[in-house]
Formats: structure tokens, C-alpha cells, sequence
């Protein structure tokens, strides 16, 4: 397992697995890697011949009031557990790698964010799509990876990719959980143990809004009020949004039917959790 930190040397690396016929995945992360991004880099592992993961806090997506700088970082153990997982190459540039001066062309989406995570954080999304665009380009994968626990993030990229073209293929994978049901999540790492308990309020919450589809409610606005309510109950959470929305186009439904996102974001303290399910109504 190698770590590079320019682009020149991961097209001369993916260039040379190219030359042999080999075929290549993508993970793009934040680092900080946890099991849920070593089943993105397992399941990439299992489908192309090599695996390269990206390891980078991307600054524009960040908004000015956000963790952009206390987001935790730490190559040494990424490395662990990319090399665990079984991933080949991690490429983990500087922000001036990324951006140099006079950067000024972004990946810009309209329709899928609109609402939840879109609608609070106004240039998020432009910043995902920018950094991962370039990525794509960089590391020309034929498939890259990306987990449910960011829903919202996945239909968007999935629409870039379809509306500009770009030869990959998107692959989905599950949300991955700690064993009391809290998602994982590298900002996991900022709450206290008092908040580590409270923060299951999300998953215990998402939890009776599924039950309640599942016994036969189809009203979107009853299923955000149990969802909310039972939010509600913990002192220590201030609810964010509570949404349900089609899963391709990520708007709001009133009736629940067709592939469906029920998704949450919700303070813990001063830390911004998400989580969310996605039902066949
Ligand atoms: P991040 O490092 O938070 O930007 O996440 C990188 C990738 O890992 C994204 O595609 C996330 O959706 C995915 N991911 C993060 N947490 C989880 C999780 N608990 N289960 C599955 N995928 C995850």
C-alpha cells in the first residue's frame, strides 16, 4: 500500500495498472477512516483489481462557520485501516494540490440540493461535486464508491455523473452502524460520552418511522412527526430537519410510494449528526 501526494503520481500509478489491463476503483473519504469507509474500500476491493482511496479534507465544502479546522485528521491510522481493508493506493494531497491560485470553476447541481443538508449548508454541495469531478478526472476509476449514510450526497453525484457524462459507475453501499444502532461517523469522535449516549435518539427515532411505514402508514407528515416527537424527548438534541423525499430527485412527498429517503440532521450538543433510511413505498 502506497501513499502519494500529487496528482502527477497517481495518473503515473493508475496509468502504469492501466498498461496491464487492470481495472480500478475509487473511494473518495475525508479520512479518519472508520468500518463504514473500509466497507466502501472492501466492496471496491472485491470488484476492480486495485483500489485507490482519497484522504482529503476538502475546504470548500466547508462553510465558514463549520469544523473545516477541528475535523480530525490522522494519516497514520488511515493507512491502517486502508491497508486492512485491502486498498492499494491512498492519495492524500494539500489543499494547494487540490485548489491552486485563481481556482474558479465549480460543479454546480440544482434539484436533489434543494432541500436537507442543501438547504442549510448553501455551498456544500458545490464543494463535493467540485472535488469529487476532480477526482474522477485524476484517478479515471471505472467505478467509485459512496455510502448511503450521506444520501442526499449519492443522488446528487449520482446526477452529475449521469447529466455531465462522466464514465464511472456510481455503486451504493449500505449504512454501516455501531452496535447500538448509532451510525458511524468520524464526527462521532467530537461527542462526549454523555452526548455518545444521547446521539441514539437519531437512530431510535429513524427506527419508529420505519416500523410505521412497515405497518402501513403512507403519510409523509405523520411519519415526520413521530420521527420528530420522539426527537424531541432528549434534551440534548435540537432537531436540524426531519424530511421525506423521493430518493432521485430529493423532493418532498406527501404520500409515501416509489423509492423513498427519510432523512434527519440533528445537533447533539454542538455537533451535527445525520442519519437516514431509504424505503420501498
Ligand atoms: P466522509 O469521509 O465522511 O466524507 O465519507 C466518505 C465516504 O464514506 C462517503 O461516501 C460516505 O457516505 C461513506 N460513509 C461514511 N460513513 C459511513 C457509514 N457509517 N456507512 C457507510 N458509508 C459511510
Amino acid at each position: 500500500m502506497k501513499v502519494v501526494k500529487t496528482i502527477q503520481e497517481v495518473r503515473a500509478q493508475v496509468q502504469e495498472w492501466r498498461k496491464e489491463g487492470l481495472t480500478v476503483g475509487l473511494v473518495p473519504t475525508m479520512g479518519y477512516l472508520h468500518e463504514g469507509h473500509q466497507s466502501l474500500i472492501r466492496k471496491s476491493v472485491s470488484e476492480n483489481d486495485r483500489t485507490v482511496v482519497s484522504v482529503f479534507v476538502n475546504p470548500i465544502q466547508f462553510g465558514p462557520n463549520e469544523d473545516l479546522e477541528a475535523y480530525p485528521r490522522d494519516l497514520n491510522r488511515d493507512m491502517k485501516a486502508v491497508e486492512e481493508a485491502g486498498g492499494d493506493l491512498i492519495f492524500h494531497p494539500e489543499p494547494s494540490e487540490m485548489y491552486p491560485g485563481h481556482f474558479t470553476s465549480f460543479i454546480d447541481t440544482t434539484e436533489t440540493t434543494e432541500l436537507l443538508c442543501g438547504a442549510v449548508r448553501p455551498i456544500h454541495f458545490r464543494g463535493v461535486c467540485t472535488v469529487v469531478g476532480k477526482l474522477f478526472n485524476i484517478v479515471l476509476p471505472d467505478k467509485a464508491y459512496f455510502g448511503q449514510k450521506d444520501a442526499q450526497q449519492l443522488a446528487t453525484i449520482r446526477r452529475f455523473v449521469r447529466d455531465l457524462n462522466f464514465p464511472v459507475e456510481i455503486v451504493a453501499c449500505p449504512i454501516v452502524r455501531e452496535e447500538d444502532g448509532l451510525a458511524k461517523s468520524s464526527r462521532n469522535t467530537y461527542l462526549n460520552p454523555q452526548e455518545r449516549q444521547a446521539a441514539l435518539i437519531l437512530s431510535k427515532s429513524l427506527k419508529l418511522g420505519k416500523a410505521a411505514i412497515e405497518q402501513g402508514e403512507r403519510s409523509a407528515q405523520r411519519i415526520i412527526d413521530i420521527i420528530r416527537q420522539n426527537l424531541q424527548t432528549e434534551p440534548l438534541a435540537r432537531v436540524d430537519y426531519v424530511e421525506v423525499v423521493d430518493f432521485e430527485n430529493i423532493q418532498r412527498v406527501e404520500t409515501i410510494q416509489g423509492e423513498t429517503l427519510v432523512a434527519i440532521a440533528v445537533y447533539i450538543g454542538k455537533t451535527r449528526l445525520i442519519d437516514n433510511f431509504i424505503i420501498k413505498g
